[in-house]
């Protein structure tokens, strides 16, 4: 492969890290030997010898993908199989043998592996520790595929116990028969745990009485159906031109080939997903969709449930560990025929693949950022090349990678310009906030217009992406701001819990009566925060129902469900919140946006900060006007006439995106370059320090030699966030001209930072294509 993906492929090993390996003497044992994957930090494998066959037991020959317990230090533990081979590194008398083959079929599948493998290359990241996030929790810790549950019946005995007599001795016994009676299939631990918080003492004590028995039986997984005799299906609608062109371009492709589907929000994106998967879906092929947020985007999930008839799995955070292996389960055996998840589900086996989709491809939220610091979209763009599928990335707002990559000819590129029907682009407008007095956050115009769409039966949305009731709070006298005393950051000052916040490690303190420096007693809540926006648009519509919506108010759970529903189903008039509220919600009957505070990241320190401005301010202002009535958007700023606001306002996105790259460009950065970034942290700045100049030397050294030509190192620096969780943090970042450079440089230069005595007393991460620097 090579040039048709975005050119990170790294020269295919046919193990993890054999340059490791080259170093030591390698000795040749008689017999084969496993190779394997247990979850440690280390970047490496683990050999042993073959199992004996156990006494009784069936034994599983080893093979790649299936899991195997081994002996590790005084304990054992459960890896992955992930090469065979006849040589180790390990002098053979020194080889242990492996203790038991669990799995008779593997679990990952050769495609998988070598997915795996390619990742853990490419982010040089620990290969076991990469495996493991293939797998359910439940199957890394050595459970069964086939899960089972208890059920609890009563017995014969039990149907015929005199239930009175028995609750005034033990009313804990007396519900659990009584609910036991109630469920002729038997009651699963979910109905008896109604009986109290003694349930199982009691439920043992009924088993020891005959009265109840229990038995274990196969999950069956919570119905994960598409429409039902009793459910309607929507009814599609028209596509239009430009949808149809999509469909045809996608569904036209046959084997591997790369879509990005650039379409305004409201444009109709998620049809042209729904008619493409039920293309693959006729053909007997599963489907992969990854979004940035399932949480967020229920209405979504309902969407294809009611529009497709093949078994939905959905893979989010909030699954528990059984209703996860359920799913996954689901996907392997291929009765789930659509996958919809959050980045982790770019794992989730594919025995029938045929199309892979990434929705807001340019959400940060695709890269995992701490760990095990990959990328969903760039491995589904690898997956997919490897399956030889399609895949589509969507977006009102592609990132600026897949922008290049189009420009490239490595994707093609669908435009869905328009919305379907009458529903039109919202027109934006600029409030000059230095013209303008403004009260608690809003100005008159705002207020004005906000006044005029309630009036109008319109809903408006309020975006502020800064939660608590104002960001900092300064002493009227000497003017000092309370501080974080472990991070360089102010306490956000939350009004309804009467607490001081620190938003970057989570402490929390009472609000002081008095400054710490000067002992004034005068201290004043400046800035706006969601709850004081809400306060203030409590009082100015103190008649319309307001929703808030951001991580404070959505912490329980099935809050956002909740709060989501009472917006679209219009009791709700006036919606406000965070990032929270911008992503891929449908709100029919919006008509104004409201961006409270435009300048909150204009100027930026990260070279993507106005890549992600301008991709938040499309995303919010997409929420208006999505049906038939037009839409309107208020931009609050003290800027203006800032180049980015009006390219943006002026123009759109693909105008400021072409102006910006070209920046980029000039600049050297992604996606013109490629990144790997090293952070660092230690309670002592020397310490941290010591690390990243000795990594620097080592890079100096490496790139001195001439064979790393186009590779070159920044820093190293302190992080923009110096001080966080009583930790200094500092940076080194690397630089190369392309992937292959880079890759080339971190072969070499990853395991020999590992020798450092300094990196063992500070915790550090390398960070390859990294989201964020800082
Ligand atoms: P996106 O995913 O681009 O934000 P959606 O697919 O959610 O857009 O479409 C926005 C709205 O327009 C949805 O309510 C959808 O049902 C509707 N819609 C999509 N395609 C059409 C069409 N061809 N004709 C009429 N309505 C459509
Ligand atoms: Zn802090």
């Amino acid at each position: 492969m090579g040039d048709t993906v975005f050119d990170p492929v790294p020269p295919h090993y046919p193990q993890f890290y054999p340059q490791l390996l080259w170093k030591i003497r390698t000795d040749v044992v008689a017999g084969k030997i496993l190779r394997i994957g247990l979850a440690t930090p280390l970047l490496r494998l683990f050999d042993y010898r073959y199992p004996d066959r156990g006494e009784g037991e069936a034994l599983h020959t080893p093979t790649r993908g299936k899991r195997i317990i081994v002996p590790f230090g005084k304990k054992t533990r459960i890896g992955v199989i992930a090469a065979i081979t006849d040589t180790s590194a390990i002098p053979a008398a020194k080889l242990r043998k492996a203790i038991r083959v669990i799995d008779a079929e593997p679990l990952l599948d050769e495609s998988m592996m070598t997915l795996l493998e390619w990742a853990a290359n490419y982010y040089h990241h620990a290969p076991g520790e990469v495996i493991a996030a293939a797998l359910p929790r439940i199957l890394r810790k050595g459970g069964a595929v086939d899960a089972t549950e208890a059920i609890w019946h009563a017995t014969e005995h039990g149907r015929n116990a005199d239930i009175e007599a028995l609750a005034k001795r033990a009313p804990v016994q007396a519900r659990i028969v009584e609910l036991a009676w109630k469920k002729p299939d038997g009651a699963d631990e979910a109905t008896l745990s109604a009986a109290g918080k003694t349930w199982r003492t009691a439920a043992a004590k009924l088993i020891n009485k005959n009265l109840l028995e229990v038995t274990q039986r196969r999950i069956v997984p919570p119905s994960a159906k598409g429409p039902t005799h009793d459910q309607s299906i929507d009814t599609p609608p028209t596509l239009t031109n430009n949808q149809r062109n999509a469909i045809d371009a996608i569904t036209a492709a046959s084997g591997y080939a790369a879509f990005l589907l650039e379409g305004v929000t409201g444009s109709g994106k998620t049809e042209v997903y729904l008619r493409c998967i039920e293309r693959e879906l006729e053909q007997g092929r599963q489907s992969l969709l990854l979004v940035p947020e399932i949480g967020l985007t229920p209405q979504l999930v309902d969407r294809f449930r009611r529009r497709l008839t093949t078994d939905i799995v959905v893979l989010h955070s909030g699954l528990n560990d059984t209703e996860r292996l359920l799913a996954w389960r689901m996907a392997r055996d291929s009765s789930a025929g659509v996958i919809i998840g959050t980045r982790s589900a770019i794992f989730t086996p594919l025995p029938n693949p045929g199309l892979i989709i990434i929705d807001e491809e340019h959400d940060a939220s695709l890269k995992q950022q701490d760990g095990f610091r990959y990328s969903a979209r760039d491995l589904a763009v690898w997956r997919a090349h490897q399956l030889d599928i399609p895949i589509v990335l969507g977006s009102a707002t592609p990132s600026f990678e897949s922008l290049e990559n189009v420009n490239a000819g490595r994707y093609a590129k669908l435009r869905l310009p328009n919305r379907p029907g009458n529903a039109r682009q919202p027109d934006v407008r600029l409030i000059d906030l230095r013209m303008q007095p403004c009260k608690d956050g809003l100005t008159e115009p705002l207020r004005v217009a906000i006044a005029r769409h309630l009036a109008d039966d319109g809903q408006v949305l309020l975006y502020l992406n800064r939660r608590g009731f104002a960001p900092s709070m300064m002493c009227t006298n000497c003017g000092q701001l309370v501080e974080c005393r472990r991070c360089d950051a102010r306490l956000v000052y939350h009004r309804h819990r009467a607490r001081l916040v620190c938003h970057h490690c989570g402490a929390e303190h009472a609000v002081p009566h008095e400054c710490a420096a000067c002992h004034a007693p005068d201290l004043l809540p400046v800035g706006q925060g969601t709850e004081r926006l809400e306060q203030a648009v409590s009082e100015l519509f103190a008649q319309h129902r307001i929703i808030r919506i951001d991580r404070d108010t959505t912490r329980r759970k099935g809050e956002i469900e909740r709060r989501l529903e009472l917006v679209r189903s219009g009791e709700a008039r006036l919606l406000l919140g965070t990032q929270m509220l911008t992503k891929g919600h449908d709100f029919p009957n919006v008509t104004m946006v409201g961006i409270i505070d435009a300048d909150q990241g204009l100027f930026g320190t990260d070279f993507r900060s106005s890549e992600r401005l301008a991709q938040s301010f499309i995303q919010v202002a997409g929420r208006a006007g999505r049906r038939d009535r037009p839409g309107e958007v208020y931009i609050q700023t003290l800027f203006p006439d800032h180049p980015l606001l009006m390219t943006l306002v002026a123009e759109g996105y693909d105008r400021f995106a072409d102006q910006a790259m070209e920046e980029r460009k000039s600049a050297g950065w992604p996606p013109y370059s490629c990144l790997a970034l090293t952070r660092a942290e230690a309670t002592h700045r020397h310490t941290a320090f010591v690390f990243l100049d000795e990594a620097r030397d080592l890079a100096a050294q490496l790139i001195n030699t001439g064979r790393f030509v186009g590779v070159r190192w920044l820093g190293p620096a302190t992080a923009p966030m110096e001080r966080r969780s009583g930790r200094y943090r500092g940076q080194l970042l690397i630089q190369a001209d392309t992937r292959r450079q880079m890759q080339r440089f971190l072969g070499e230069w990853r395991p020999a930072l590992d020798e450092l005595k300094s990196a063992r007393k500070t915790r550090w991460s390398l960070d390859v294509d990294p989201a964020e620097l800082f």
